[in-house]
Formats: C-alpha cells, structure tokens, sequence
C-alpha cells in the first residue's frame, strides 16, 4: 500500500473546517470510498501528494491544465503580472487579447464577456437568453452539467419531455418549472417538448459533447438539428463548452462539428487553471448585456490580470498541432484499454472526443444518461483504487471523463496501460 497517512490527517482536520472537508463535492472521493488524496505540488504530466507519492495526472484539475501543470510559460508570465498588481477594477489590456483571441477562434463568438467560472458563464448565458428572447423556458439534456445555477440543477423525471423537478433542495418549483429536461441524444423528445412548449422556450443548452456522464459524443446530426429547430421556433442554442472549449479541437466542439450556436459557455483550458469563465456569440446579442444594454451581469474580479494572463499563455502554446500530438497519444491509450479488456475478457465501452475520454465498465453503448447509469460502479471502484495504487490519477468517478495534456509521454502511456493491465487482471 502507498503510504497516506499524511492525507488521512488532514482529511480528519478538514472535515472539521469544511463541509464533507472540502470545496467541491467530487474532491470527496465518495463514489470510490477512497481517503482523499492531498496534493503537493505538479510539472508537467504528474503530481505528487503530501505524502510524497506520485501520480500520472488524468484529472487536469477537471479539464483545465491542458498544457499540464506548472507550465513555464504560464507560470513565467504570471509571476511578471503579478509583481505588477493583481486586480485593479478597471479595464487592462490583457482583456483585450484574450477576447480578440477567443474571437478570433470561436466560431460564433463576435464578442465576449469575461466571468470568473464555468457556472458563471452558464447563469449569464441563460439570463441573456431569456431578456433577449423575452420568453422563459429552458431546454436542458439529462445528465448534462452546466454548474450550480438554480435553473440548471434539474432532473428529468421519467417520460419523454419533463418538466424539471429540482435536483437540490434550495431549488425553488417555481424556478424549476421553467427547466425542461430531455434524453441526450434524443431528437423526437426535443421535437415534443418545442411542440408542446415551443413559443415559450428562450434557449436549448447543450454540451456539444457530455463530459458529466461519462464522455458521450453527440449523435451524427443531433447538434446540426438543434440549430434547425432552434431558429425554427425562434429560441437561442447555447454550447456549453466549459469543457470542450480549446481541448476537443484547437475550434472548440463548434468548429469540430461545423455547426454555430447563438451564444458559447467557456471555462475550464480558458483559463488555464485560475478562475475563468466567458460567454459570448453574435454581437446583436451580446449588445444586449449592460453597460450597452439592460441585462444586466457584473464581476469585481472578472477580467482578472493573472486569470487573463494564464488563459493566454495557455491558449497561444496550444497550436493546431498541439492537438495532433495530443490525440496521437490518445489513441495509443485508447488502444491499450481495448487490448487489455479483450485479454482479460472485461466488458468495456470506450467513448472519446479528442483528449476527452470516457471508459464505462458496460455491455452496451452509452449513448445517453440512461445508457451510461448501467455502467458496473463496484468494477470502476475497484479498479479505480487500483490504478491508483499504481500511480495513475483518475477522476473519481465513473461518470468523468479523464483528460490528457500535451506534458504527457509516451512513457506515461505505457505505463498507464501496464496499469490497466493489473486492474483489468484483478477484475476477471
Ligand atoms: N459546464 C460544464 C460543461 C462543466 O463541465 C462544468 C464544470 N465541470 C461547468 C459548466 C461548471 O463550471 P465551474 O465548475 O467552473 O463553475
């Protein structure tokens, strides 16, 4: 066993400070019934605990760090901008060149608004598309994640097109109610809810590939009939690519698939690992939002230098063929846990969207949150604790996806797979 007791201190000393001991839920290791692991330090491809172990890092701090940790580069310019002062509540030029640049690859994005986080953006986006549509409702896919707003955190009950019920207590039914939930992946459940609901929706929200499931790419055309039935009824189509943005294609998911959503969600490699969302898309629209027009949106912090700072560095270094080379290992890895579950006879299903990747311990394909809910949770636990054990890092659940970084090696790769290997053997 790897030595932890300094994380199990401190796990008992946070639990005492914080709820459940920590910040964000996930971080709790919960599904995996796993101490917490407590970080040290990062370079590059890995991280090393408190204890003094190391791991090949897949989490990425949940997608960010795409260049992977402590990147020179970033990390350089950001001890220059802080020396120079660290907010100022008023504009820099740092914003600048981080908008001209998001807009410069966003597909959709004319203009942009900088926030300071994926929620952030999400809220935003949907307040814009109800003031900018004057109509109400909100159409959402079952297990997408758009972060914590109120009008986000809803279930789909069973049926085909559910009117949400809350997903938290603190979610109040009348706000609620204005959230429709569908399957993923299912365009004749969006067909009914527009026929039943259709005048009154502001905005279908999509992420363009689910990374809050599990990785489930889209179906051939779903993305390309949203937008067609979305300007059909005259309501907005907002990407949700918090996740994807700048990790699935050097053009985000949009650019990908080649279809154009009204207004984007970004977060996560935008900021490269400090507190960054946007929201942006046409500028008819995006006109709307206050000082120009009466939406309103605001943030003491929002354009923060040292955030600017990290998503710029970190978006420059990502050149065309930084994707290439990612994607390169990726199939490689791909590769070995398709050689490993054959071997060891393990049913596996394999999604993957560029440096996303879903592994789902299940016999079918997942292609939506009903699919992805049969996946074996005990098979992903323990060979979870197993690659850990081994030195992998991977998110702590079955319904993450992990990421890759251009810091990762082929050795990491191998080693990874060898891995794989052990916890696949333990499993048959
Ligand atoms: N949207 C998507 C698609 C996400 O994956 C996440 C976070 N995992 C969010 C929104 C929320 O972002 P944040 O945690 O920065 O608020």
């Amino acid at each position: 066993m790897r030595e932890n007791q300094k994380s199990v201190d401190a796990y008992k000393e946070s639990v005492e400070l914080m709820p459940g001991g920590v910040n964000s839920p996930v971080r709790a290791f919960k599904s995996v019934g796993m101490n917490p692991i407590y970080m040290d330090y990062g370079k590059g491809s890995k991280i090393y605990d408190i204890d003094g172990n190391e791991y090949i890092d897949y989490v990425l701090s949940w997608g960010p760090l795409i260049l992977g940790h402590a990147d020179d580069r970033v990390v350089t310019k950001l001890k220059e901008v802080a020396e120079k002062g660290t907010s100022f509540g008023a504009p820099t030029l740092l914003e600048n060149e981080l908008a001209q640049l998001v807009i410069d690859r966003v597909p959709s994005i004319e203009m942009v608004r900088m926030v300071n986080s994926g929620t952030e953006a999400t809220m935003s986006a949907l307040r814009l598309a109800r003031g900018y549509t004057g109509k109400n409702k909100i159409l959402k896919f079952e297990g997408n994640y758009h972060g914590h707003g109120d009008s986000l955190l809803i279930k789909a009950g069973s049926g085909v097109a559910t009117l949400g019920l809350p997903d938290s207590p603190g979610v109040p039914e009348s706000v609620a109610q204005h959230t429709i939930t569908v399957p993923y992946n299912d365009i004749e459940s969006v067909r009914y809810a527009f026929e039943q609901f259709g005048d009154d929706i502001a905005a279908v929200i999509v992420e363009p590939v689910s990374g809050n499931m599990g990785v489930v790419p889209p179906k051939d055309d779903f993305l390309q009939i949203l937008r067609d039935i979305t300007n059909q009824y005259q309501s907005l189509l907002i990407f949700d690519e918090v996740m994807t943005g700048f990790r699935v294609d050097y053009h985000c998911a949009q650019g990908y698939f080649e279809v154009t959503p009204d207004l984007t969600c970004l977060g996560k490699v935008i900021g490269g690992g400090l507190p960054v969302g946007a929201y942006g898309g046409k500028r008819e629209i995006m006109e709307c939002i206050a000082p120009v027009g009466d939406i309103y949106q605001a943030g003491t912090l929002s354009g923060n230098p040292l955030a600017m700072t990290a998503g710029l560095e970190t978006l420059k270094a990502m050149d065309r063929s930084s994707y290439d080379d990612i994607n390169t290992k990726v199939d490689r890895l791909i590769e070995g846990y398709r050689l490993a579950a054959d071997k060891y006879n393990i049913p596996l299903q394999i999604n993957r969207a560029g440096s996303m990747v879903g592994i789902f311990f299940a016999n079918e394909p997942v292609i939506n949150y009903e699919t992805a809910s049969k996946s074996n949770t005990e098979a992903f636990a323990t060979y979870y604790r197993t690659m850990a054990e081994e030195g992998i890092f991977l998110p702590p659940s079955q319904f993450e996806g992990l990421f890759l970084s251009i810091s990762h090696t082929d050795a990491d790769i191998e080693k990874t797979i060898a891995a794989v290997e052990k916890a696949f053997q333990k499993l048959s």
